[in-house]
């Protein structure tokens, strides 16, 4: 059992645990008080701890020994137009367990999911991280517009634009040459229009790049974008 906590994390410290974890560990794995677990965070690294209390409201766990140092946390950005809720959960989930430090919902001309429940994603990116075994929990952002997430680009992060249509690079050739700061971005359902894709081209940190010559679903899309560049050109660590 690993659990994400806030709290400072060393030896002999008393962690205590929110409601939602006492609920998990008790009702859901049946852990009793005087049982072992694994506690994290990314400025802490892991942490072996012992169960101390567990109640309906919360619970608490005093913590022994370091198994695992801090460590550099990924820095590779994943923007996508938010989709329907399964197809999200899975961005989050999968985007997660991927090594994205940021999540960052974009809306865009077709996209047709107005609002996003950042705090339902937010619990997502916690439990895939437990379960990935990353020390770190990606930011999920609030959703920003396509102009202004273009707008407030951080200078030296490229963009690597998912487009099915027209000639852009396979990402895999964009990847194998790459090194540092990046952001992927990908469209809804409707894909981009283009104006979008016209704006898009006109910053000099953009980069068009392909996926195949399939169209993909978004959300299998953000995926795959993902795995191949975090497997080629590193989580920006
Ligand atoms: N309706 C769009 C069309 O037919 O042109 C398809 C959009 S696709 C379902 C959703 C998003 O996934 C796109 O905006 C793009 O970012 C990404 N995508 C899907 N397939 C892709 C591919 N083969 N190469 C690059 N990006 C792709």
């Amino acid at each position: 059992t690993r659990l994400f906590v806030d709290a400072p994390l060393a030896a002999g410290a008393a962690v205590p645990l929110s409601d939602v974890q006492a609920h998990h560990l008790r009702g859901v794995l049946r852990l009793a008080p005087g049982e072992g677990l694994r506690l994290f965070n990314p400025r802490d690294g892991e942490w072996l701890a012992r169960l101390d209390a567990l109640a309906k409201s919360g619970g608490a766990a005093a913590v022994e020994r370091q198994l695992r140092r801090p460590l550099p946390a990924p820095d590779l950005w994943l923007c996508f137009a938010p989709v329907k809720k399964d197809a999200i959960d899975a961005v989050v989930e999968k985007g997660t367990e991927l090594g994205a430090a940021v999540l960052q919902p974009v809306f865009t001309r077709f996209t047709d999911v107005q609002r996003v429940n950042l705090d339902r994603l937010r619990a997502h990116a916690v439990g895939a991280a437990e379960q990935c075994e990353r020390l770190d929990v990606p930011e999920v952002r609030d959703p920003v517009r396509l102009d202004a997430l273009l707008a407030a680009w951080p200078a030296g992060r490229r963009l690597l634009v998912c487009a099915e249509a027209g000639a852009a690079r396979p990402i895999a050739e964009a990847a194998v040459e790459a090194r540092g700061p990046a952001g992927l971005l990908v469209g809804p359902e409707g894909g981009f229009d283009a104006a979008e894709l016209d704006l898009l081209r006109r910053h000099e940190f953009v980069r068009p790049v392909g996926l195949g010559p399939r169209i993909l679903r978004a959300d299998t899309a953000a995926i795959a974008a993902l795995a191949v560049w975090q497997m080629l050109a590193g989580d920006g660590r």
